[in-house]
């Protein structure tokens, strides 16, 4: 049986709580440091299938900024962020841009949209 000890810092909130994950064959057998039920879950997420938000810039044409900062409107899995990246440095857009606004619909087949996140006015 193979074992192994993971060691986070769990940033669900500003606590911090130093997580540790005891997994047994790549399962996630005990958790413990957390102050909450929401360490537990960030630790076996993070253990398993770790995700992550992204966070970026778009090139605007025409806009009173050259970028439009963006984001991924929920976390997508950490393997995927690579293929998003590349989506987001291939995306162009036009001013004008309004907070929240859609970019795209589902970056990668996460299911989860990347949307603008300022204001984008015209030149
Ligand atoms: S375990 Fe709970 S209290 Fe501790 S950082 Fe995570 S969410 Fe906050």
């Amino acid at each position: 049986m193979a074992r192994e000890v993971k060691e986070y810092t769990c940033i669900v909130c500003p606590m911090g709580c130093p997580l540790k994950a005891e997994l047994e064959d790549g399962k996630v057998v005990r958790v413990t440091g957390n102050s909450c039920p929401r360490g537990e879950k960030y630790a076996v997420t993070e253990s398993t299938a770790p995700r992550r938000v992204l966070t970026s810039t778009v090139r605007v044409t025409g806009g009173h900024l050259p970028l439009c900062p963006v984001r991924t409107k929920g976390d997508i899995p950490k393997e995927k962020l690579f293929d998003a990246m590349k989506a987001v440095n291939a995306l162009r857009i036009e001013a004008p841009v309004s907070i929240g606004k859609v970019l795209i619909e589902n970056i990668c087949g996460t299911g989860v949209p990347l949307v603008a996140t300022r204001d984008i006015h015209k030149a």
